[in-house]
């Protein structure tokens, strides 16, 4: 088996997409723990207690959905096993916890589709 590295491109200036998301992990990281600290181990919603290697599953819920708001006092954070966390979400139909879209703000196609209107071009040019 061999391994080759080519090149060290990581130490041009300015942060990779790898470092910032890197960044965003070792912070969510953190505040999971922190949270860990302040809240017993204990799913909000539905009161199943985590310990052991099932403490993966108990996750950080933001109360106002946005990931970087954590005070030091964890007002803004609910510990939340990830069933309850995914129903809360469906629940508000928050797309925040997946990506960072807008909740809320839902886009229907607009009006003007015609499905026929390639159609009708085709058939006029067909003689
Ligand atoms: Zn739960
Ligand atoms: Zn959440």
């Amino acid at each position: 088996m061999s391994t080759k590295k080519t090149g060290t491109e990581a130490d041009s200036q300015g942060q990779t997409i790898a470092e910032l998301r890197r960044d965003r992990e070792r912070r969510e990281k953190t505040y999971r723990e922190r949270a860990l600290k302040i809240y017993p181990w204990i799913c909000a919603r539905c009161g199943r207690e985590f310990t052991g290697k099932r403490l993966r599953e108990l996750t950080v819920h933001h109360k106002d959905n946005d990931h970087d708001n954590n005070p030091n006092d964890g007002s803004n954070w609910e510990l939340l096993c990830l069933y309850c966390h995914d129903n809360e979400h469906s629940r508000l139909v928050d797309e925040g916890w997946y990506n960072e879209a807008t909740p809320g703000s839902e886009q229907k196609p607009p009006s003007t589709y015609k499905p026929f209107a390639g159609l009708e071009t085709l058939l006029k040019n067909k003689k």
